[in-house]
């Protein structure tokens, strides 16, 4: 086996690759995974945790919630730099500059569409309209920062001749990231590599430059590409954690920056990435947007580290490297437990919120140990779940809120009560029958909120020992033509139930509101 290979050039130091992460513009665009703009704050600051180069924050002229996230997270999110998405449009460009208003390094990121099929058909331009455009709107970026990346959208099906002309003019208008996107997920890597190696030495300014890979996942080559891409000269990756994205996602970040740690040798490239915080960065926004990982996910997923065959244990327990390339510990799994309850302190709490994927200030802190306290005066244990439960609760934002509900079901027919608060805080109540208490209930639900989700599967479980079991309540369900999952806990396992049903109410009723600004803007 050989290890090793000659870097590029001969490089006696690993070449930093810029960690440009998307999960709250790409991947918060892909159906089901819309984020509040507290939400995307608190995933924001998981990230600068992690220690990504740059934060691509939203679209900020396709929606208020994208324009709201921007400004919250340029305010309290001051080490990476901070991007937002335009496209060549003047009007969108403004709205991103003010988004970003009071940022500590903001980069303004443009893109219009290059290829044959997307000029025609989308833009409905000739070449020499789109070469300009991309020139003017670079330009003016430049008027409102120093720092801006220009994307050719569907680059890798774009005439070769011709992306290198517009990379050209956006470098001499004044773009300081060139962004060459596989934005059908369409390349291959041999295809990857040696276009970035040809753009990069052919390019007039192309060396004064960075260049970044934009891959998506519609045949599985999504990191692979990307590594490609690094090998032929690229110097920034966009990426996402548990690669969300568009249709069948995004390079994910955890995949990408263990390849690089892992075959560190053969890269010869590495990261700024904190690799301890890829699981908790993982699980939050696993947590966040109701979307669980994969089991057999590599690195984040609950299989990548366990081992079930005999033989494999036998060999794990005689070396470690006989079944394993990675520590779990180096990225994140915790190799041991500590037990939180009533005796534990500040540090004990917060150092758990870490690995949970929480990155509390001080005031923050104090508001999440009293939430915490008054947790232990209910119960003798507290675990992962109810600590997640506490800040799921804190940052849900707006939507509808359970505030009590009854249930019977004695004689024919199963009845439920409820009284929820709608997003305005006004109280709605609603009385229905069904076959059982959980179908009342949930017929209860469906009239006070206006939404109907078809339910496709329906767990209960405990979690905890004894009287501090708690129920959770796992639910998948149906609505329109997509699919959603919820959780919710409770000591009550009919409670659990509302809550789940609630979880996901609210996460549609968002998209909805999300999607005809999207589409408008996505015109
Ligand atoms: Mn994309």
């Amino acid at each position: 086996m050989n290890d090793t290979k000659p870097a590029p050039g001969n490089a006696a130091t690993p070449a930093q690759v810029r960690i440009f992460d998307t999960t709250l513009r790409d991947g918060e665009q892909s159906p089901g995974c819309s984020m509040t703009p507290r939400q995307k704050v608190v995933m924001a600051r998981a990230l600068a945790g992690l220690g990504v180069d740059v934060i691509e924050t939203g679209f900020p002229a396709s929606s208020e919630s994208d324009r709201e996230a921007a400004r919250l997270i340029a305010r309290e999110v001051r080490t990476p730099v901070l991007a937002v998405l335009s496209r060549c449009l003047p009007a969108d460009i403004e709205a991103s500059a003010r988004a970003l208003d009071g940022a500590a390094r903001p980069r303004l990121h443009v893109f219009i569409s290059t290829s044959a099929l997307h000029r025609e058909h989308k833009l409905r331009m000739s070449k020499a309209q789109v070469l300009d455009t991309a020139a003017a709107c670079v330009a003016q970026a430049r008027g409102f920062v120093d720092d801006v990346e220009f994307s050719t959208e569907d680059g890798t099906r774009t005439e070769r001749e011709f992306l290198a002309e517009v990379v050209g003019a956006a470098i001499a208008a004044g773009a300081t990231t060139i962004n060459v996107p596989d934005t059908l997920g369409y390349t291959t890597p041999e295809e990857m590599r040696a276009l970035f190696a040809h753009l990069i030495a052919t390019v007039p300014g192309a060396r004064e430059v960075v260049f970044s890979a934009h891959c998506h996942d519609d045949l599985g080559m999504a990191v692979a590409n990307s590594l490609a891409a690094i090998e032929g000269g690229a110097r920034q990756v966009e990426c996402t954690i548990n690669g969300i994205g568009e249709r069948a996602g995004n390079c994910a970040m955890e995949e990408l920056v263990m390849a690089l740690k892992v075959r560190g040798a053969w890269y010869n490239a590495d990261t700024g990435i904190d690799t301890r915080q890829l699981v908790p960065a993982s699980k939050l926004l696993s947590r966040l947007v109701g979307m669980p990982v994969q089991r057999n996910k590599a690195v984040v997923g609950a299989n990548a580290f366990a081992h079930e065959s005999g033989i494999h244990q036998h060999g794990m327990l005689r070396h470690r490297g006989t079944y394993e390339i990675m520590n779990p510990e180096d990225v994140g799994w915790p190799a041991s437990k500590m037990v939180l309850g009533r005796h534990s302190g500040r540090a004990a709490v917060s150092h758990r919120l870490r690995a949970l994927g929480y990155t509390l200030g001080e005031g923050q802190l104090d508001q999440a140990f009293a939430g915490f306290k008054a947790l232990c005066e209910r119960q003798r244990v507290v675990e992962d779940r109810d600590l997640e439960a506490l800040m799921h609760g804190d940052i849900r934002g707006d939507g509808f809120r359970l505030a009590s509900m009854t249930v019977s079901d004695r004689g024919q027919r199963a009845s439920a009560e409820i009284e929820l608060s709608d997003p305005d805080g006004r109280s709605i109540g609603k009385r229905a029958l069904g076959d059982g208490p959980v179908d009342a209930l949930f017929s209860a639900l469906a009239a006070a909120t206006g939404v109907d989700l078809q339910l496709e599967s329906y767990q209960v479980h405990s979690v905890g020992i004894g009287a501090d079991a708690r129920g959770e309540a796992n639910l998948s369900v149906r609505c329109g033509d997509d699919a959603w999952e919820g959780t919710g806990t409770s000591t009550d396992v009919i409670e659990a139930s509302a809550l789940a049903w609630l979880d996901i109410a609210n996460r549609v009723l968002r998209a909805r509101q999300l999607q005809p600004q999207r589409q408008a803007a996505h015109a």
